[in-house]
């Protein structure tokens, strides 16, 4: 099933959360990895010593990338295509949230979100479509939300950020079908990550009796959804947005 073997791919935010398990389960299946941190550099290197240990080869790396600069980004892909001059894949995963409901909301925070999340997986995408478009192959993976495609009180600037994200997706899929690159989203539900354990209790509960399989997701299963849209079993999929939500919205 999704057999990375040979590809080379590129995941934002792999430190830790379900980034982390995307870059395992992407080497896992034989792909060579490259991923970012942002602060957490121990956990960047505790991953990439455990992939070493895999079959998949030798040739992981990580870098540190700070998506809300854009110099910073520019760098990395930089870095990133003088290994992989034949980039197969992108994972635009790296995330964050600076909730508030409106009238408490800082312009600050919601521009940062925004800077982070929207134009952050802008200046990635840009950067890596040049090889791709030469090369003429590639499959873009973008995490949005179920959030984008909901709503939710006390997120205006996070979902304003996954839902630009799913429209960007699909105004580049038109862009480059042509040249054999597709762009998919994956919108997560309810994920175990360090995102989500700052919750109360009560907000662990209600959102709990929205999710008809009656459980959190475990980052693994956002990882193999990442998986298929980047093997070649998804080679008639573009502009789509793949829900791992646990039936929480049902599109
Ligand atoms: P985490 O908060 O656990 O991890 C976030 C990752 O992003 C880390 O690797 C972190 O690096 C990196 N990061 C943080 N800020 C920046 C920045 N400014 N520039 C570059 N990288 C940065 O998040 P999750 O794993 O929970 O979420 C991953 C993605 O999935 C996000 O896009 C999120 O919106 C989405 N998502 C998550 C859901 C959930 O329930 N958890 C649900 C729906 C969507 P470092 O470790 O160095 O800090």
């Amino acid at each position: 099933m999704s057999d990375l073997k040979g590809k080379k791919i590129f995941v934002t935010g792999g430190s830790r959360g379900i980034g982390s398990s995307i870059v395992k389960i992407l080497a896992k299946k034989g792909a060579t990895v490259a991923f970012t941190y942002s602060s957490r550099e121990d956990s960047a290197a505790q991953l990439l010593s455990e992939l070493l240990s895999l079959d998949s080869g030798a040739g992981h790396f990580y870098l540190q990338m700070d998506l809300a600069k854009e110099e910073s980004v520019k760098s990395v892909v930089e870095q990133v295509l003088t290994k992989f001059i034949d980039i197969d894949g992108v994972v635009n995963n790296a995330g964050i949230t600076k909730d508030g409901l409106l009238l408490r909301m800082k312009t600050e925070d919601f521009d940062s979100v925004i800077q982070t999340n929207l134009r952050g997986g802008f200046l990635v995408t840009k950067g890596f479509l040049k090889p791709m478009l030469k090369a003429r192959k590639g499959s873009i993976v973008n995490i949005t939300s179920v959030i984008g495609q909901t709503g939710n009180a006390g997120q205006a600037n996070y979902a304003a950020s996954k839902a630009g994200t799913e429209a960007f997706s699909k105004s580049i899929a038109l862009e480059v079908a042509s040249r054999n690159i597709r762009v998919n989203c994956i919108a997560p539900g309810f994920i175990a990550t360090e995102m989500t354990q700052t919750l109360s209790e009560d907000v662990r509960k209600q959102i709990l009796s929205k999710i008809p399989l009656e459980r959190i997701a475990e980052p693994e299963e956002v990882a193999y959804a990442a998986a298929f849209l980047l093997s070649d079993e998804s080679k008639y999929m573009t502009g789509q947005t793949l829900s791992v939500n646990g039936g929480m919205y049902m599109g």
